[in-house]
């Protein structure tokens, strides 16, 4: 999950100067469970935008704005209201900003209404945790299935560094040192001895932008 917060309107309000008529584009998926672009935040937003002597012509949440497809099957039921619009404002992840821009007919302005923040997951209490920073060389099969690049605020590869105090890390001492987890959860699984090799330096290659993966689909993955 892509979690997003809202940016502070006044940032929203300078993007749109001298755009009038504005369309809203939320997400029915992260930006609504992270409550940064769900039903409640557009209605929020009309109404800011409103008592600027904004008018906001129409609204649309998709399921994934990320999904061209749910997108445009959305944006689709909206042709009126698009066209006359001047600007888009998504409240949703980069992600669903772009999706928009790629899938504009009219030529709009399309303006971010958040900032995205981290690939998450979400815990059963609701929290959103930061687990994976997309490394493109995945070191959990290593690690006790805790990641290093993520949880380690230097994204250390061999640790714990010099920092490290009773189990904290050296810079939250709130937080367990990522090493120290890994070093438990090899060692219940006997498995110290991959502790002990060092890992090399990062293939940067790896994690190569832009980049781009076609997946081919077959009749049994539908
Ligand atoms: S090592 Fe961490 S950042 Fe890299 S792919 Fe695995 S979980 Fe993601
Ligand atoms: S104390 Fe542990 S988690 Fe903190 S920076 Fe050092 S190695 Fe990383």
């Amino acid at each position: 999950m892509i979690v997003s917060e809202q940016k502070p309107f006044e940032e929203i309000l300078r993007m749109l100067k001298g755009k009038d008529r504005v369309f809203l584009v939320g997400c029915g998926d992260c930006a609504t469970a992270c409550k940064s672009g769900g039903l409640e935040q557009l209605a929020e937003m009309d109404k800011l935008l409103n008592a600027q002597g904004k008018q906001v012509v129409g609204q649309a949440v998709p399921d994934s704005t990320c999904v061209a497809a749910k997108l445009k099957s959305e944006l689709s039921r909206h042709m009126p209201q698009l066209r006359q619009a001047e600007a888009v404002v998504v409240c949703s992840c980069g992600l669903g900003v772009q999706a928009v821009k790629d899938n504009d007919r009219f030529n709009l302005l399309v303006v971010p209404g958040c900032n995205s923040i981290a690939a998450t997951v979400m815990d059963a209490q609701g929290n959103f945790l930061e687990k994976c920073s997309l490394c493109g060389q995945c070191l959990l099969g290593t690690t006790g299935g805790t990641c290093p690049m993520s949880l380690c605020p230097k994204g250390l590869l061999n640790g714990p560094c010099g920092g490290m105090n009773k189990g904290k890390c050296e810079l939250d001492d709130q937080r367990d040192c990522a090493w120290v987890l890994i070093y438990r959860e090899l060692e219940k699984r006997s498995q110290l001895d991959m502790f002990k090799k060092i890992n090399p330096p990062r293939d940067f290659s790896k994690t190569r932008k832009p980049y781009k993966k076609t997946m081919i689909r077959t009749s049994a993955s539908g």
